[in-house]
């Protein structure tokens, strides 16, 4: 038999899959002899067994009876009993906190009977009666879904009525009147009484919070904060106490140190004569937890000594909840308590230093999400602001910026050197340069895995996407919130870590963090404050430290010299992917567009020879700037067409000067060109290595201008290291292909150029059939290279840029996935392929260098597991390096599935 209910003195902190979060640590602190009211876990199989059945598994209501009698028999008391009742709360609680579940239902038990018992053994029937009308209350809209305002607007009443200005005032006589008007209430809105019978009203309220698991408001949390939808939730039964019997009696919130800056220290607010959410709900003035010590000194003392354990005991900072009845602390509730990302740096570098926790249990209590945050630059948190509008926090930092509506505008105006923000309905690859030229990126559409969105955390640019309430349009240059009405040129400023848009040009602060990171720890907290001193040496501290133990290598995507330059410093140790297509975009286009045109192998091949110098040239400057360390330079990937101008507008444009009579000869041939080109599939088109193999002379010029490059850079005593990466290779034969001919023209360019020159050759693995003949492709092979992205989109058969707009948020809701595959890896799918393509390789070719491009490699997730599977190295965008390198070394310290 299934065990569904289990009493606070078993189970313990580590069993929040089955008790969740509160139960768990209700149950530890049992453990640890502290003073919980006693009570019982019902567990979150229960939970999930109801969700799928429609109903309590059968052996749940013995199973509560059971530990009720015990719970009973223990307290001396009997739920509801109209002498000396017990009485009980019902809280909910998941393994992780969750905001948008059912509210904690207090005094549970009490009805027309017991009111009078409580108010006897109470000594204060104003308290036994204003604690039933607030279960009725709570119990109506929480648990009967009665809409709240009936209740409220009938306490108003009732307080004209008697000239009470505050709750307090109204006397027991009003309050047995309102106690009826309640009731009246639930008649009329339910139909039926409300509950008298005790265990009736335990079994709703438990079965209310089952429900509330899948509520809208927790629906929609959980996909936010990527947690599973099928988790479900587990309830608390817990003996009430009361901190509103009396000027002896209180409750209040304590945290074991200062949770903003770490500083070790009690700090919390107390309320005396009050109940639970009295003091969150801040009605009325809270004292500090030090006068609290000179109006309740036993009980806070106690409290003290609670709290230096649980800190001791936890060796982290922990918040409780706590209620003192007529002298006596209880323990409501504890957890280790969230913290700022800059709190949990200094935190966990004073653990450290008080000697609570190792360096690599530091690692352990700050992640690479958070470390992200303290990088970008701030919105003045002191300064006035007017909130327009809200959408999701898809790329964090502040952005400051007039606006423009597209790429060309942003371009024009950033070189005049304005600052602008990019407005877009939603964004497509033909906005790149306009993001590039902005400082902010704002959609009306679109989610956290929208073009906009993934282009903006790859680049550091903050973003916010999906504000549904702007409507913008491009054409008349307008974007309309509400009933205002903004323009080109109207300032905006967006705060990408909370969503939030706001009207006007707010004050933009620098990230600390990010200067130390870029000039080093000394001139990094050159003129700083002391709490910045603090969080900086944490953060170097911490960094370093994962260095140290990390297995994987971090190196990054860069096409451009101040790309490469900019993540050295940052602390790449090479290049993973150098995309060669950025180099022939711009000016060279023409160059592209006359080797498409191109009738004879001459003019291919002038064409070709044109472009030559201009890519050696980019190769001397990225090796120069990476010297030293490996440059993985992948050959051409995209298909052509993307070279060339749009099927449709070309089109357009040949018909019309057709019209009129004066057609030009290049448009036509270049739609002729176009035409040709088109592909209905062009992810799964001519691309890649199959380009290579098709257009002759394509991958001899790149790999020739890496060559000379390298040369050039021998020459001039550096130490070049390019590596030569073929894309989309599907079987060794096409890999053999390109290897024979990149071989002979690197062994042409040594001997011409007097030098000796190195160069491994390896593939991408980003088909499944590659993946599948890893070990035959490897004897090919010096490095594989997983590009995840292409991987994820032939697995799953996606094509990401249909598919994310088109149904992702469905998916996620319904629950197919919890998270974009795109963003994190599939790791029972496609990360199955990337640990077959590893093992095959290493069999094929035990020398092989192993590693990952791709977005996945800056992400929290995706490091720990590639670091599970045994790669040599990550590589991603330039500023999520520090978060690749600090989760590398969280991956080696914590357990792989540990990200957050
Ligand atoms: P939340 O998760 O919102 O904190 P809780 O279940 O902790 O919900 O309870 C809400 C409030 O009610 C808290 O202030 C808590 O301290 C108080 N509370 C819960 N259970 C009891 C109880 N058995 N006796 C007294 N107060 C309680
Ligand atoms: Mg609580
Ligand atoms: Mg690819």
């Amino acid at each position: 038999m299934t065990t569904y209910v289990y009493d606070f003195e078993h189970g313990d902190k580590d069993q929040k899959d089955l008790l969740g979060g509160k139960g768990a640590n209700l149950a530890e602190m049992t453990k640890l002899g502290l003073p919980v009211p006693p009570g019982f876990t019902i567990t979150t199989e229960a939970c999930r067994a109801y969700l799928e059945q429609g109903q309590a598994p059968a052996e749940l209501g013995v199973q509560v009876t059971k530990e009720l009698r015990l719970l009973e028999q223990k307290m001396g008391r009997r739920l509801g009993n109209a002498d000396d009742p017990l009485l009980v709360s019902v809280r909910s609680g998941a393994k992780f906190s969750m905001p948008g579940m059912m509210e904690t239902v207090l005094n549970i038990g009490l009805n027309d009977d017991s009111v009078e018992g409580l108010g006897r053994i109470g000594g204060d029937e104003r308290f036994a009666w204003d604690s039933y009308r607030r279960l009725i209350q709570m119990f109506g809209a929480t648990v009967m879904h009665i809409e709240s305002s009936r209740f409220a607007d009938a306490l108003d009443a009732k307080k004209d009525e008697h000239g009470a200005k505050t709750d307090p005032e109204l006397s027991v006589d009003a309050l047995r009147e309102l106690v009826d008007e309640y009731k009246q209430i639930v008649r009329d809105e339910t139909g039926r009484d409300f509950p008298q019978w005790p265990r009736e009203q335990l079994d709703m309220a438990i079965i209310a919070v089952f429900k509330s698991w899948n509520t809208e408001r927790a629906r929609l949390y959980r996909r936010r904060e990527r947690i599973p939808h099928d988790l479900g939730t587990a309830v608390n039964v817990c003996t009430m106490v009361f901190g509103n019997m009396g000027d002896t009696s209180g409750t209040g919130v304590a945290f074991t140190r200062d949770p903003s800056t770490g500083h070790s220290g009690h700090y919390g607010d107390y309320l005396i004569n009050a109940q639970g959410e009295d003091v969150v709900a801040g009605i009325r003035n809270t004292m500090s937890l030090a006068d609290m010590g000179t109006h309740h000194p036993e009980p806070f003392k106690q409290l003290e000594q609670n709290l230096h354990l649980l800190e001791t005991h936890y060796r982290d900072l922990c918040d409780v909840e706590f209620t003192v009845e007529r002298g006596k602390l209880w323990m409501l509730q504890t957890r280790v308590g969230k913290r700022t990302a800059n709190a949990a740096f200094r935190i966990a570098g004073q653990l450290v230093d008080e000697q609570l926790i190792t360096m690599n249990e530091a690692l352990e209590r700050v992640t690479g999400e958070q470390l992200v945050q303290l990088m970008f630059p701030q919105l003045d948190p002191d300064g006035d602001r007017t909130l327009l509008t809200r959408g999701m926090a898809a790329s964090p930092g502040a952005a400051v910026g007039t606006i423009v509506f597209d790429s060309a505008a942003a371009v024009a105006k950033a070189e005049a050197g304005e600052k602008v923000l990019l407005v877009r309905r939603e964004t497509n690859p033909d906005d790149l340069s306009g993001m590039i030229a902005s400082v902010g990126i704002l959609t009306a559409r679109g989610g956290k895995t929208s073009h906009a969105a993934v282009v903006a955390r790859g680049m550091g640019r903050t973003c916010v996407c999906g504000a549904e309430e702007l409507q913008i349009d491009a054409n008349a240059k307008t974007m309309v919130v509400g009933d205002r009405t903004f323009g080109e040129g109207d300032w905006l400023s967006i705060d990408g870590a909370t969503g939030e848009v706001f009207e006007g040009e707010l004050e933009v602060v620098p990230s600390p963090v990010m200067r130390y990171l870029e000039e080093g720890i000394e001139r990094g907290v050159e003129g700083l404050d002391d709490e910045t001193t603090e969080l900086v040496k944490a953060v170097d501290r911490l960094l370093t430290h994962a260095d140290k133990v990390r297995r994987l290598d971090v190196r990054t995507n860069a096409d451009t010299a101040d790309d490469s330059r900019r993540a050295r410093q940052l602390g790449a140790q090479g290049i993973g992917l150098c995309r060669t297509e950025h180099m022939f975009l711009g000016d060279r286009r023409v160059l592209i567009e006359r080797m498409i045109l191109a009738t004879s192998d001459e003019d291919k091949q002038s064409a070709l020879d044109a472009l030559l110098p201009l890519q050696r040239q980019d190769f001397v400057e990225m090796l120069e700037a990476m010297d030293g360390l490996p440059m993985t330079v992948r050959l051409l990937d995209p298909p052509l067409h993307e070279f060339l101008p749009d099927l449709t507008e070309l089109s357009v444009k040949v018909a019309v000067a057709e019209a009129k009579g004066e057609p030009d000869a290049r448009d036509v041939e270049l739609l002729t060109a176009v035409r040709k080109q088109h592909e209905s599939n062009p992810m799964l088109g001519l691309r890649g290595v199959r380009l290579g193999l098709t257009v002759k002379g394509l991958f001899a010029l790149q790999v020739r201008a890496l060559a000379e490059a390298a040369a050039i850079r021998k020459q001039a005593g550096g130490d070049p290291r390019p590596e030569v990466m073929v894309p989309l290779v599907g079987s060794i034969n096409e890999l053999d292909l390109i290897r024979d001919e990149a071989e002979r023209i690197i062994a042409e360019v040594a001997e011409q150029q007097g030098v000796e020159l190195q160069m491994p050759i390896g593939t991408m693995i980003e088909l499944p059939r590659a993946a599948l003949t890893a070990e035959r492709i490897a004897e090919s092979a010096d490095f594989f290279s997983f590009g995840t992205n292409d991987l994820t989109q032939t697995t799953w058969g996606f094509s990401r840029d249909d598919v994310e707009a088109a149904f992702f948020t469905n998916y996620m809701d319904k629950g197919v996935f919890t998270v974009s595959p795109f963003e994190t890896i599939d790791r029972t799918g496609v990360g199955r392929l990337v640990q077959l393509g590893a093992e095959g390789g290493r069999a094929g070719n035990p020398g092989i260098h192993l590693g990952v491009c791709g977005e996945h490699g800056g992400d929290p997730a995706s490091i720990h597991f590639f670091d599970s599977v045994g790669l040599d190295y990550v590589s991603c965008s330039p500023f999520r390096v520090p978060v690749a390198r600090l989760e590398a070394g969280r991956a080696t310290v914590g357990d792989s599935d540990a990200t957050a």
